[in-house]
């Protein structure tokens, strides 16, 4: 099915009544057979609205929406559908006036769909990460002049401008092996061809400041011990060298791999990556809510080699991650 949903046409095709996204979502959900989502009871009632426990010591009341992002919604879910499909597809995201244009809605309505969406792709049960990590910090916001990455002040207190908001990034690195193989059209001649064993991950959390207390736990909570890390030569990560292999990068030397070969580039082409979407498409974010646009980000990176159609599946799939009240994410 996922080579058919892999353009907007597609979609709005596919999802064009409720009863299809009902029946989608059913099958993401619990592959067709209905469960209760009180007491995993696989017996249960249809009613007018939705679904009943079949269990005596239960009898919940239940839909497809039950304890899932879209709980209580007041909007069609092929609005969610279709905000779905638009946030997973673009390149920079899409912002909430783009989408109220699309779907016809209030850019509140739009805001408070989209931000919801951001938090269904929280990663909420993280592996640890393993092999070679890049660790860097990026600087989001502030004023223009503050804005680019070279005028970061490396050694100074806090490592920041007071009007900008840090984010700690954790890059696992992509495992490749050359193989050797027949050029395809010269048989006689050999080529070596890069195999893709692991794609590269990246993690980010939006921390508080740039100090050691700030970004050691991030690390040591997420990093397996006696991984690889690479990160250039600010104050903060040392000390990693009792749980980690820990290689250091002088960016102030302007080195940007070191003796051994390692170096952060990866982590820095998602950086970019990601600013151009914040600058470029939601144009000013504030630090309460950035870390939902940094799990937006960081979910489109880790799925950058799915086809549009598969990533577009996985994210509704994600439905079911818990939801997030208006009331929380205004306060
Ligand atoms: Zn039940």
């Amino acid at each position: 099915m996922d080579n058919n949903l892999d353009s907007l046409i597609a979609v709005s095709d596919y999802f064009r009544s409720n009863e299809n996204c009902k029946a989608f979502l059913i099958q993401q959900r619990w592959n067709n057979t209905i469960e209760c989502p009180y007491c995993s009871c696989s017996k249960v009632y249809i009613t007018n609205r939705g679904y009943k426990c079949a269990d005596k010591n239960c009898k919940k009341k239940f839909t497809i929406t039950t304890g899932t992002v879209m709980e209580n919604t007041k909007l069609p879910l092929r609005y969610w559908i279709m905000a779905i499909y638009f946030s997973s597809s673009s390149k920079n995201g899409i912002s909430a006036a783009e989408l109220s244009r699309h779907l016809k809605i209030t850019g509140r309505t739009a805001w408070f769909l989209l931000q919801r969406i951001r938090n269904m792709f929280a990663n909420n049960a993280p592996q640890m990460l393993d092999g070679t990590i890049q660790l860097d910090e990026t600087f989001v916001g502030g004023k223009n002049k503050n804005r680019h990455r070279d005028k970061k002040v490396k050694q100074s207190q806090g490592r920041s401008f007071k009007d900008k908001t840090p984010v700690m990034g954790m890059l696992q690195q992509e495992v490749n092996e050359f193989i050797e193989r027949p050029h395809k059209i010269i048989k006689d001649r050999i080529v070596k061809e890069k195999i893709i064993l692991r794609e590269a991950i990246i993690r980010c959390k939006v921390i508080a400041d740039t100090k050691t207390e700030s970004l050691q736990p991030i690390i040591r909570a997420n990093v397996k011990a006696n991984s690889i890390v690479v990160s250039d030569e600010w104050f903060a990560y040392r000390g990693l060298n009792n749980k980690y292999h820990h290689y250091i990068v002088d960016h102030a030397a302007k080195q940007y791999v070191n003796e051994a070969g390692y170096t952060s580039n990866a982590l820095e082409g998602g950086w970019s990556i990601f600013k151009t979407a914040i600058i470029g498409t939601h144009r000013k974010v504030t630090r309460k809510h950035l870390q939902l646009y940094v799990n937006e980000f960081v979910y489109r990176y880790n799925t950058k080699r799915l086809k549009d159609g598969a990533r577009f599946i996985d994210a509704v799939s994600k439905f079911t991650n818990g939801r997030i009240t208006y009331k929380a994410l205004v306060a």
